[in-house]
């Protein structure tokens, strides 16, 4: 499917080629963006889970998620946390230990290796179930000195078989590797490299507190790109920046667009001071309102559909040649822990398509495996002590039920695909027929109304289609099905 870019009309979202439904309650959208941000955009999770991280249990039954370790059989995949970084970004909201001796690298390799060593006495390992991605995240792995991170990377593949067409992935500061580095990365066998771009205008740089000369960036990204299969390099951006404007933010579009990225993530700045306290520092700077805001994400995906690339789920942007892209149009773009992902399933032995089993080592990290979702804790020195001992060092966890695994799906198909195939999902829950959908969320539709009411969602027999620009408030949408939502909104971002 080809996205024309129309400004300002989100009717172009790509994904899957299935007409988004019509219908009697299906009114034509004549909502501006502006008005639905004011009347529809509130707080709402980001649903790389359901339920969220934060309605995962402290009291939780650790024989139960061992089962559940046990009784996986999807494809697996590992995500590695590297807590570290130089120094804290103003805007960061990550876990994150700054520290500046690299030589804490060496130990937190040895017990990343030790931990991976448990993790595959939980769950079954062979050749069968070869490792389909692999996921270097943090903080910032590239923090690690070289000769860590190629222990590293050794460690996994000396335990864990890997998939000829594995992806192995690293998040990238530019600001943390010299040209040695870079060249490291690229012997290491990585065929993505993610890079932290944020805003390429220094005065932006400034008041984020992440001085990042662009010359810089690209000569890191020229080297990665190099050595990286072809579609493997992706940039972050931010917006709702201190001294971002709509001109800067398109000027940085079209200088990281030159640096040759097949994919961008254009994420909100999410400014959440009362849990990252830090944050207070973006405010020595005037943060762009609402209004504001959503012109900021106006331009930069005006200038991204404008260079080719095509918008898909929330936040992202692809070439039509990246696997990402590819992924959305025949319908298999996943979420999970990671993000957006092509890699949320695989073929098992069988042929079947199953989820993949994502072990996660490190502190703080975040495992879904089989019915468990499983959070380390993020205490580095807690976390290493309960790896020295050989238990798993899980702090908080949840064993979906029946219901969370139907509610899941809806959610997730509602932020990849921004439609639910109710036949489909009906097949896969229900043992009742036709309008099985309908009466089961009967409930959160009658809860949806307003969205119905003002064009930015339409539903026929076939499907519940979010439509229009009503990408913008997907996730107020997919809320509407989160059954642990409370009063406690507040603790999660504004959705533009
Ligand atoms: S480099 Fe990334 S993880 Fe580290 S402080 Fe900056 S934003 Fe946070």
């Amino acid at each position: 499917m080809a996205a024309t870019f129309a400004p300002l009309d989100a009717a172009t979202t790509f994904g899957p080629a299935t007409p988004a439904p019509r219908g009697p309650t299906s009114p034509t959208p004549s909502w501006t963006p502006a008005e639905i941000v004011r009347r529809f955009a509130t707080t709402a999770p980001r649903y790389t889970s359901y339920p969220t991280a934060p309605h995962f249990r402290q009291d939780f039954d650790v024989d139960a998620v061992r089962r559940a370790y046990a009784a996986a059989r999807g494809p697996l995949g590992l995500y590695v946390h590297v807590p570290f970084c130089e120094r804290r970004c103003l805007y960061c909201g990550c876990h994150v230990e700054v520290a500046r001796d690299r030589g804490l690298g060496s130990a937190y390799v040895d017990t990343l290796l030790r931990e991976l060593d448990l993790q595959a006495t939980l769950t079954a390992v062979s050749a069968d179930r070869p490792l389909s991605v692999v996921a270097l995240g943090g903080g910032t792995p590239t923090w690690l000195a070289p000769a860590d991170l190629a222990r590293l990377c050794a460690g996994i593949r000396s335990r864990l078989p890997d998939h000829p067409g594995c992806e192995w992935s690293i998040e990238v500061d530019p600001r943390s590797l010299d040209d040695a580095g870079a060249e490291t990365l690229c012997q290491l066998g990585f065929t993505r490299y993610s890079l932290g771009v944020q805003d390429l205008d220094p005065a932006v740089q400034r008041a984020i507190g992440r001085p990042q000369p662009a010359a810089q960036v690209e000569r890191i990204a020229r080297m990665l790109a190099a050595s990286a299969p072809r579609d493997g390099l992706n940039f972050d951006l931010m917006y709702g920046l201190p001294n971002q404007t709509v001109e800067s933010i398109r000027a940085t579009v079209r200088q990281a667009v030159a640096m040759g990225p097949t994919r961008f993530a254009v994420f909100g700045y999410a400014h959440v001071p009362w849990l990252r306290p830090h944050q207070r520092g973006m405010e020595r700077t005037p943060l762009p309102d609402d209004a504001a805001r959503l012109e900021l994400l106006w331009a930069a995906r005006e200038e991204l559909m404008g260079h080719g690339y095509l918008p898909l789920g929330l936040d992202h942007y692809a070439l039509p040649s990246d696997p990402l892209a590819l992924a959305a149009k025949q319908g298999r773009l996943g979420r999970n822990f990671m993000g957006y992902t092509d890699r949320g399933q695989a073929k098992g032995v069988d042929g079947q398509a199953l989820d993949v089993d994502l072990l996660a080592i490190g502190a703080s990290a975040i495992a879904q495996v089989g019915d468990a979702f499983a959070a380390n804790t993020t205490d580095r020195a807690l976390w290493a002590e309960r790896v020295r001992s050989g238990a798993p060092a899980w702090a908080r966890a949840h064993l979906r039920s029946d219901d969370d695994k139907r509610r899941g799906a809806v959610i997730t198909a509602l932020l990849c695909d921004l439609r639910v195939d109710k036949s489909a999902w009906t097949a896969r829950f229900a043992d009742q027929g036709q309008g099985a959908f309908d009466v089961a969320f009967a409930e959160e539709l009658r809860a949806l109304g307003p969205f119905f009411e003002a064009g930015l969602l339409r539903q026929d027999t076939e499907s519940l289609a979010i439509t229009g620009h009503g990408w913008l408030v997907a996730r107020n949408v997919a809320a509407a099905f989160d059954r642990f939502l409370d009063g406690a909104k507040a603790r999660y971002s504004r959705t533009v």
